[in-house]
């Protein structure tokens, strides 16, 4: 498949010609000497388009680019980002094609309804999009033969803007796919590539856009297209919006219109992976293709159950979803023939019992037709398997219930900051990072003198606090803020002071309020003059999430309250890019969902790589991953009377373990000013999570347990055929 003609790139020099190529393939996001070079291109440019190098090639001066073309360190850096590039993509030693070389030729397709790459493509919402970003980029490093499914959101994500009175405004901004690192697929001849998926009574016609993401393809699907009627261009437009039927709509569009965009790109996946059941369409298409082909309806699920990897990645009944049989009729009435299913039948795949009512569960379809299902850690997994036991009714035991465990982690490439990677690259040797998911290895962080490791933490939560200030700066400059808002964003933040992050989607179970249960406590635990703390909040809520837009109001409504002091702050438009700033830059993470809500939660992963301990509730990754010196827990899941009695219990549990453990061992110094209790927190911080929460040994571990036996079971499966095939009956 060629890709259609990209803008006019002449007026870049042909010395340089290989930067289009780095500025599309948004491998450069994670190789720290590819953004050194797009930083030493145009640093002001840089700045101005979001990091994003696309916008920059478009909008920089051929001067500019004729005048680095002569700089000879200029030069110095570009030869050895093309050289890193080119010797990456040639796959050479990674470990995929090493250990399984003979199935480097069974693509693994990977759905998902966002990705999270670089916060230049806002296609992600939160946690579930930046975990396939991760998953797509460690799929990459580790030479998967992996492809993503996906959307391209023309209206993107929403940017959160917080007026004075402190209702979330959501602001909605095209994107200008010139602007991004995305490509149109166009077929043989030339054209557009254009699938259709049948939708009620008409077909609705479906682009595909192209991401590289290192050695990983991800298509995205666009309806936005003029062969749509206005409303079905709407389909795509943004993440999560709408209502009931939109949704079903956007589904059927992923589910079933990502297994033909990979049949016409003839791509042909050995392994399917769904990734949240939003894709669990995708098992119907594939049954229907096989039932097409002749095979019984049985046979087609069996072939289709061999080779599918479910996960589910929420506890919360509303994350799941739940079609009436009345829309799936109106969306299905003409598929289910085409499957060898009448109408009972076929709405029985994914029927299930809510407790309010029996419905169509994409979770429950997902689960019934995959031969392997997890959840995202290990607490989860155990959550899951009583949560669905009725799936499985033939079951007594919640624990026979086949949903295992793979625990989420982060790609550390992404979310290590760079001062923290050349600690390392200094103290654990410049190839720290292939090592990077061997627990022997980091026993090797007691190496690290206390005092160089303090320097780079107090250099990162200066950098924190310039991006604060620098933020409310711009915006005050541009009339976008009045002084008490400027206020409220963090500018009276206290650099010395130890500082609590708490950044995440506003979702009511995540209690984003509750430190706020006893007010006067809290403040004397702020105002402390010799032993000050201060927190810094960031998220959005979901546009349609009221309660949640309340917990933001509240919260930002204190920060204006004299009486805090200046010590809580409220960072508007919370992205990846920010999440940069805050887990890297903070003393402490705190997280307080009410358990057992958190299936995995990742914020407090990429703070503790940083060295930044974890303040949280024995819930998700951390009731694994906390180990009685790494950081601080409360809240162990006990039973309560009623959410207000557990939110009372947990609150005094926070209180007690700020007042006695953590604000005592954060200002305990030595004569140098050194905490060096603090630090041994941070080391054991770093030591235990990074070879563990990682994307290297979570996809790992979806390899060996997941993805290979599929495409061994593929493969079998396409002898099998063949053999019919060549076999004379009789
Ligand atoms: C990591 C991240 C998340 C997910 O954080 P959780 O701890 O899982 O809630 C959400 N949004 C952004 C921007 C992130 O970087």
């Amino acid at each position: 498949m060629e890709l259609k003609a990209a803008p006019v790139w002449e007026k870049v020099p042909p010395r340089l010609d290989r930067l289009v190529e780095l500025a599309y393939n948004l491998w450069w996001s994670w190789h720290p000497e590819a953004r050194v070079l797009f930083k030493m291109l145009d640093y002001p440019l840089w700045k101005e388009t979001g990091h994003n190098p696309v916008k920059m090639l478009l909008a920089i001066s051929p001067e500019r680019l004729q005048a680095v073309a002569r700089d000879p360190a200029f030069l110095k850096q570009y030869d050895a980002v093309v050289m890193s590039f080119e010797t990456e993509m040639a796959n050479g030693h990674l470990w995929f094609p090493m250990r399984y070389p003979g199935l480097m030729h069974y693509p693994i397709a990977y759905f998902s309804a966002e990705f999270g790459i670089h916060q230049s493509l806002p296609i992600y919402s939160g946690g579930l999009g930046i975990l396939s970003g991760d998953h797509s980029k460690e799929a990459s490093d580790l030479g998967l033969p992996f492809v993503g499914v996906g959307f391209m959101y023309p209206q993107g994500y929403f940017r959160q803007r917080i007026p004075p009175h402190g209702w979330q405004e959501a602001i909605y901004e095209q994107i200008n796919p010139a602007e991004v690192p995305v490509r149109p697929i166009t077929g043989p001849d030339g054209e557009p590539l254009v699938i259709s998926v049948q939708m009620d009574d008409h077909p609705v016609y479906v682009e595909v856009w192209r991401v590289q993401v290192g050695r990983v393809n991800l298509y995205l699907m666009d309806t936005d297209i003029e062969q749509n009627a206005p409303w079905d261009r709407e389909l795509s437009a943004r993440l999560y919006g709408g209502d009931q039927e939109m949704r079903i709509k956007q589904e059927i569009i992923l589910g079933i219109g990502g297994v033909r965009v990979l049949r016409a790109l003839e791509i042909h996946p050995a392994a399917w992976h769904l990734n949240e059941g939003h894709s669990a369409f995708l098992v119907l298409e594939r049954i229907r293709e096989l039932v097409q082909a002749g095979l019984s309806f049985e046979e087609a699920a069996d072939q289709v159950r061999a080779t599918t990897i479910f996960t589910t990645h929420t506890p919360v009944p509303a994350g799941h979803d739940v079609f009436p049989f009345h829309l799936m009729e109106k969306y299905f009435w003409h598929y289910w023939g085409e499957m060898g299913l009448d109408r009972d039948r076929f709405m029985a795949l994914g029927a299930y019992d809510q407790g309010w009512g029996v419905g169509f569960n994409m979770t429950a379809l997902a689960l019934r037709y995959s031969g392997w299902r997890n959840g995202v850690s290990r607490l989860h997994g155990e959550v899951s398997r009583r949560m669905w036991q009725p799936v499985w009714p033939e079951l007594e035991r919640a624990e026979d219930v086949p949903i295992t465990s793979i625990t989420n982690g982060v790609h550390l490439p992404t979310w290590v900051a760079g001062a923290m990677d050349r600690l390392y690259d200094r103290y654990l040797g410049s190839d720290w990072l292939e090592h990077h998911d061997d627990p022997l290895f980091w026993e090797r962080v007691q190496e690290i003198p206390d005092e160089a490791l303090w320097e780079v933490h107090l250099y990162l939560k200066r950098k924190l606090m310039a991006f604060i200030r620098e933020r409310a700066r711009r915006k005050r400059i541009r009339g976008e803020m009045n002084p008490e808002q400027v206020l409220a964003a963090g500018t009276f933040l206290d650099p010395e002071a130890l500082t609590i992050g708490f950044a995440r989607r506003f979702a009511t179970y995540k209690r984003a309020t509750l430190i706020f249960h006893d007010i006067e406590r809290l403040k004397r635990i702020l105002n402390d003059p010799y032993r000050p703390v201060q927190i810094i909040f960031a998220g959005k809520a979901h546009p349609a999430d009221d309660p949640g837009k309340h917990l933001i109001q509240y919260i930002y409504n204190l920060t204006k309250d004299p009486s805090f002091g200046g010590r809580i702050a409220f960072l508007e438009d919370y992205d990846m890019h920010m999440a940069h700033y805050l887990v890297q830059g903070v003393d402490v993470w705190l997280n307080n969902p009410r358990p057992p809500r958190e299936a995995s939660g990742t914020s407090g992963m990429k703070a503790s790589i940083n060295g930044v301990p974890n303040l949280s509730i024995l819930d998700g990754w951390w009731a694994e991953g906390y180990n009685g010196a790494n950081g601080w827990a409360f809240g162990r899941n006990r039973e309560h009377e009623s959410p207000e009695a557990q939110d009372a219990a947990d609150a005094q549990a926070l209180y007690r373990v700020l007042e006695e453990e953590v604000v005592p061992l954060f200002y305990q110094r030595d004569a140098d000013g050194v905490p060096r209790a603090w630090i041994r927190v941070m080391k054991e911080a770093i030591r235990s999570t990074m070879p563990i929460f990682s994307t290297r040994r979570m996809v790992k571990e979806y390899t060996e347990r997941m993805y290979v036996p599929a495409i061994r079971n593929a493969i079998a499966l396409r002898e099998a055929a063949e053999r019919v095939l060549t076999v004379p009956p009789g």
